[in-house]
């Protein structure tokens, strides 16, 4: 039986024709409009939002396969009431966007950026005892602000620095505290205690605006704010601000709030390393979540339960 589906035009040179095998698909540029017909299924991008009229111009809709680990772009409570699977990639992209996390504690500790800018100049007289001093690791603080499969990655990888680590977790997480050493602490607490703070958490309606001008000021002077989660935890302007003021030493961000639009005073803040949401930015990663949102697909339409759901049954 062939199903019409709709798939983001831009997984089609990560995908395999065998994946594909009784799909007619339609291919979905992230900037064309969510159609209104009949297709059984959407493969959207995380910049799709398919909410409730999106779900109810698709009424024959069975499985949102979202081609990414987050789902905050799905309205999950319109899906669920549809009777429509909402499935998503965890997993196969978590050791990619914990290495780029950590390209950006090492840009930002390091002043990367800086370095590169003067060599490019031209101004470099040379090697200078005070030049670029940046913050050592060995012996500091990282709070991980999320402990799932993310932020445990950039937690092992902390181990051979020699940081030490703090984390929050709705749920203790002894495996990874007897690997790594970690403590669960309090969200205070870990604003507080860290030199770099590392956002895992997912963006939901508890977690949007978690880092703001007020828990902002609880952070140490001179500490480090590193996002590779999702734009909407961190309030930019009062980010910048606190960049302005020399509060905050730095900020490596891989995610926005608005993308692509970043808010111009983040943008002019100094100390930044500001990255376009390459998290996941790896040939492997990317064919394997392409891969993987197909075979949710395959799997529901072909009446079996979905490999990667957000919620159990519909
Ligand atoms: P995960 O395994 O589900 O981990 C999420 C962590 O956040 C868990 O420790 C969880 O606690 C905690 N948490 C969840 N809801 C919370 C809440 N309301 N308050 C406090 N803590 C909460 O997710 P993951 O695979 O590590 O991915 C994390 C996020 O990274 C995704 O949601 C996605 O947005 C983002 N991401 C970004 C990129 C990129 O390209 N930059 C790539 C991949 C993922 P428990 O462990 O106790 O449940």
């Amino acid at each position: 039986m062939i199903h019409r589906v709709l798939i983001a035009a831009e997984l089609k040179n990560l995908l395999e024709p065998a994946q594909l095998a009784d799909l007619d698909i339609t291919w979905l540029a992230a900037d064309q409009p969510t159609p209104r017909g009949d297709w059984v299924a959407i493969v959207p991008l995380l910049s799709r939002w398919v909410g409730g009229t999106q779900l109810k111009n698709l009424p024959n809709l069975r499985i949102v396969a979202n081609c990414a680990v987050g789902y905050n772009n799905v309205d999950l409570v319109a899906a669920e009431m549809r009777k429509v699977f909402v499935t998503n990639t965890p997993g196969v992209l978590t050791e990619a966007t914990a290495d780029l996390t950590w390209a950006l504690i090492l840009a930002t500790t390091r002043r990367l950026l800086e370095g590169v800018e003067l060599v490019r100049s031209g101004q470099w007289t040379g090697w200078h005892p005070e030049q670029l001093l940046g913050l050592e690791l060995c012996g500091r603080i990282l709070g991980l602000l999320g402990a799932g499969r993310i932020g445990q990655a950039v937690g092992r990888r902390a181990v051979p620095f020699g940081l030490r680590l703090v984390y929050t977790a709705r749920t203790p997480k002894p495996e990874f505290e007897r690997e790594t050493g970690a403590t669960r602490v309090d969200t205070s607490q870990l604003l507080a205690e860290s030199d770099i703070v590392s956002l895992h958490v997912p963006s939901s309606p508890e977690t949007k605006g978690i880092i703001n001008s007020e828990t902002l000021a609880r952070m140490r002077r001179g500490a480090i704010l590193i996002n590779t989660s999702r734009g909407d935890l961190v309030r930019e302007e009062a980010l910048a601000v606190a960049l302005e003021r020399g509060q905050l030493g730095a900020a490596g961000l891989d995610v926005y709030a608005d993308e692509p639009a970043i808010h111009p005073r983040l943008l002019a803040a100094p100390r930044t390393v500001l990255l376009p949401h390459i998290g996941s930015a790896t040939e492997e990663t990317r064919r394997k979540m392409a891969a993987i949102a197909i075979a949710n697909v395959q799997a529901v339409l072909s009446g079996k339960p979905p490999l990667t759901p957000v919620y159990k049954s519909v």
